[in-house]
């Protein structure tokens, strides 16, 4: 039995799998510049988070129209259902598909359709958070925000994503403003590849509740006795980590001091398709190479469930901590 658990730093985009990729390419009759998914997976060797955000925006070309999207969604909830996942809050870029063409409206219906059902079919709640990519400019997740108003019905929070060097929180404290003020929840990636002073301005700025990633926390320890106190949670996604080269290896990663110094940390899966695993892939993958014992693997799913944005839904969030505590782990 697979350790019960929430999701909270997933984006959709990135669990587009090879194959799904092939078959939508078909599907929409879009050309892909790779033969085969062999061909495909050589070119998921990445040297540093752009390298592997050019592989994530040329390969989401295929995804064009509303079942697309409730296919790839459909796609994650059943894997994420069969890895032990009760909750997952989905990050999606609406800006990568309005961009080529594909209005907001075609994004979040689609992907409304798998996570609308999600709670039936796969024994899944979900949340939908909307990232804007931090690259492009402030106007442009303004537009976005705005664009997204007829869907707020649908939409839980928002976040920021995409490259981090170069692009400080402060560049989106306007659309933050305006998220809060229609009452969303506010997250962003804070901390992967930028400095910890971006966390403390997420957390400043943009108001943020949790952040995605600050993994570069640890260079502060002001920071981290801060972010201890006020309990903050972080994103970790160790898998990725590795991957985009944040950490030489998985056995470098911080997390067991991350946890004995008191942060609520939580573990995710970031971007599946590309970083070689999904939530339990990671739980496993944490628990065989940094040698987490129960307790704290019974304190990442904890985390797991205190972070997710259930407030509205209490009960729903004490079933979930339940079924951790209940869980009997080998
Ligand atoms: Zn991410």
């Amino acid at each position: 039995m697979p350790v019960p658990k929430a999701e909270l730093h997933l984006h959709i985009e990135g669990t587009l799998e090879p194959g799904l990729a092939f078959a939508l390419a078909a599907r929409n009759g879009v050309d892909l510049p790779w033969t085969d998914t062999d061909a495909l997976r050589e070119a998921y060797r990445f040297q540093d988070l752009q390298s592997f955000l050019n592989l994530y925006y040329a390969l989401m070309t295929v995804l064009r129209t509303e079942r697309d999207f409730e296919d790839l969604a459909d796609a994650y909830l059943a894997r994420a259902a069969a890895q032990g996942v009760r909750h997952a809050e989905i990050f999606f870029d609406p800006q990568a598909h309005t961009a080529r063409g594909v209005g907001m409206d075609t994004v979040v219906e689609g992907l409304w359709r798998a996570l609308g059902r999600s709670q039936e079919r796969h024994g899944v709640s979900t949340r939908l958070i909307m990232c804007f990519l931090r690259d492009e400019s402030a106007e442009s997740a303004l537009a976005t925000l705005d664009a997204a108003r007829p869907h707020l019905d649908r939409i839980t929070g928002v976040g920021l994503d995409s490259a981090e060097v170069g692009h400080p929180p402060v560049k989106f404290r306007a659309v933050y403003e305006a998220a809060a003020a229609l009452g969303l929840r506010r997250v962003a990636h804070a901390g992967e590849e930028g400095p910890p002073e971006y966390i403390t301005e997420a957390l400043d700025v943009l108001g943020v509740e949790r952040v995605d990633h600050g993994l570069r926390c640890v260079e502060d320890p002001a920071l981290v006795a801060r972010l201890v106190r006020d309990r903050i949670p972080l994103t970790l996604c160790p898998l990725s980590n590795v991957r985009l080269r944040a950490v030489d290896t998985l056995a470098d990663h911080p997390l067991p001091a991350m946890l004995d110094a008191g942060l609520l940390c939580t573990v995710n899966s970031d971007d599946p398709a590309y970083f070689g695993g999904y939530a339990g892939d990671t739980f496993d993958a944490v628990r065989d190479t940094l040698g987490l014992g129960p307790e704290r693997l019974r304190e990442l799913a904890r985390n797991s469930f205190l972070a997710a944005f259930l407030d509205d839904e209490e009960d729903r969030r004490s079933r979930y901590l339940a079924e951790v505590e209940a869980h009997v782990f080998p």
